[in-house]
């Protein structure tokens, strides 16, 4: 079956992926091998233990950022200047 690569945008054909656990999202080979690679420098990076829950959350953050389901302000957002503000102009 043909499927479009949340990623990068491409069509892909699903039944050319090994990896099935890519298919999570649905994303091309080219595009996870990248997010596997990337996963590694994010967890050697902030020293991720994938053990812990709080840990593995963390990373599945920087997953959706990286397929794009996730804005990445919203890691950066700042708790005094965010959500309070907006509210308080309604
Ligand atoms: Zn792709």
């Amino acid at each position: 079956m043909s499927k479009t690569c949340i990623k990068c945008g491409k069509d892909f054909d699903d039944s050319s992926i090994t990896d099935q656990i890519s298919q999570k999202y649905p994303s091309c080979q080219a595009c996870w091998s990248e997010w596997t690679t990337y996963s590694v420098m994010v967890i050697n990076e902030l020293r991720l233990d994938m053990s812990l829950p709080e840990h593995r959350k963390a990373l599945r953050k920087h997953e959706r950022m990286f397929f794009g389901l996730e804005k990445p302000e919203e890691l950066q957002k700042n708790p005094d200047t965010g959500a309070r503000d907006n509210l308080s102009q309604v």
